[in-house]
């Protein structure tokens, strides 16, 4: 008996080859693309095994627990790092960047996560690429929860290393992902003798087999079923038009806040300028010992299939998180959100709210 997910075909290198150009695009980039099967933790560790290095130096921006990561994975590769910590309610800014990098001039490493969806916070990476390209360093931007949420131009802002990943704005699965990789970045992999090889970290290993070899023999055979659904979420991607799936991200951030905020309930937005809200996810802090993963327990009991969760660790009594990402970038699921949340929370007349959250959608 046949079956709709098994029985495939091998990936042929071409269609790989195609889903690699069809990345590019949806990046705004002409370096090469790297498509790597696995969670965006792989490229993103494997940028930084590549092109950190013992006696190298790095800035890492923190702006939640990813920069957190990065900073250990610098550490492991023999760097020294300097992280700069931004409050997660805000974002970095290109003068706090830049102070660090003169204050540092050894920095040849720069880390940087575009949005944080565990934070809700978006940095501006235009003005940090700008000031980071005047100091010459390599500059790594982990775009997982920005790409296809928020304008991602990885050439204009002079990005070495982007890594997305499918499964946030996109829309697509968990366990695919993929890293743009400029010239630049591959001769500073070429030069580290620590960069992985014969690893599945190895991006220069990619280079080596697939594409100084033309793209024409695959060195193994893809997971089909991640490639297909990848290239499925771009083509509807493509289909809708970016700037339509931009908007509704960006529509559904500012109708989640509006709506909250409206509620008279205790809870407000937990990023504090709207322009450091990230489009991808909404997070909100709960006020006056309200437990958030208590009123997140209530508000899904009320209705299970909104995308809430509590914030990770340290932050699960104070933060909610609203996933409104993929499909669920929908004015319809921001109205439930702010329903289920009223309700939990004892606001006996959502109507305010829910007003508020519609007009700053259309907005
Ligand atoms: C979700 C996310 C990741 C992790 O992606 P995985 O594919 O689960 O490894 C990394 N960085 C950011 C900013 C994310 O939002």
């Amino acid at each position: 008996m046949s079956h709709p997910l098994l029985d495939l075909p091998p990936l042929t290198a071409g269609h790989f080859a195609s889903i690699e150009r069809k990345v590019a695009a949806l990046l705004r980039t002409g370096n090469d693309v790297v498509i790597t099967q696995g969670e965006a933790l792989l490229p993103l560790e494997g940028c930084i095994r590549s092109g950190a290095r013992p006696g190298g130096a790095a800035l890492n921006v923190v702006t939640g627990p990813y920069g957190q990561t990065f900073g250990d994975w610098l550490r492991d590769a023999g760097a020294e790092v300097v992280d700069l910590e931004v409050p997660f309610h805000a974002a970095a800014g290109a003068e706090d960047v830049a102070r660090a990098l003169a204050a540092h001039p050894e920095i040849d490493f720069v880390s940087l996560v575009h949005a944080e969806a565990a934070t809700g916070n978006t940095n501006p990476v235009a003005e940090i690429g700008e000031v980071v390209r005047a100091h010459g360093a390599l500059f790594m931007v982990d775009a997982v929860a920005s790409v296809a949420a928020e304008p991602l131009e990885v050439d204009a802002w002079g990005v070495d290393l982007c890594v997305i990943g499918a499964q946030k704005a996109m829309g697509g699965p968990a366990g695919v992902s993929a890293v743009s990789v400029s010239e630049r970045a591959w001769r500073r992999f070429a030069e580290n003798p620590a960069a992985p090889r014969r690893s599945y970290l190895s991006l220069l290993d990619w280079k080596q087999r697939w594409i100084d070899t033309g793209r024409r023999a695959l060195p193994h055979a893809p997971a089909q079923l991640e490639m297909l659904a990848l290239e499925a979420c771009l083509e509807r991607i493509e289909e809708s038009g970016l700037d339509a799936v931009l908007a509704r991200h960006r529509a559904a951030a500012a109708a989640t806040r509006a709506g909250a905020t409206a509620l008279g309930a205790p809870l407000e937005p937990f990023v504090h300028r709207d322009r450091d809200a990230a489009p991808v996810a909404s997070t909100l802090r709960t006020l006056d010992g309200v437990a958030a993963d208590d009123l997140v327990a209530r508000a899904l009991a009320i209705d299970p299939a909104l995308p809430l969760v509590a914030g990770g660790g340290a932050l699960a009594k104070e933060m909610v998180r609203v996933n409104h990402y993929g499909l669920d970038a929908s004015l319809d699921v921001v109205l439930r959100t702010v329903r289920a949340l009223g309700t939990a929370l004892d606001v006996t007349d959502p109507t305010a709210a829910l007003a508020a959250a519609e007009a700053a959608w259309t907005a």
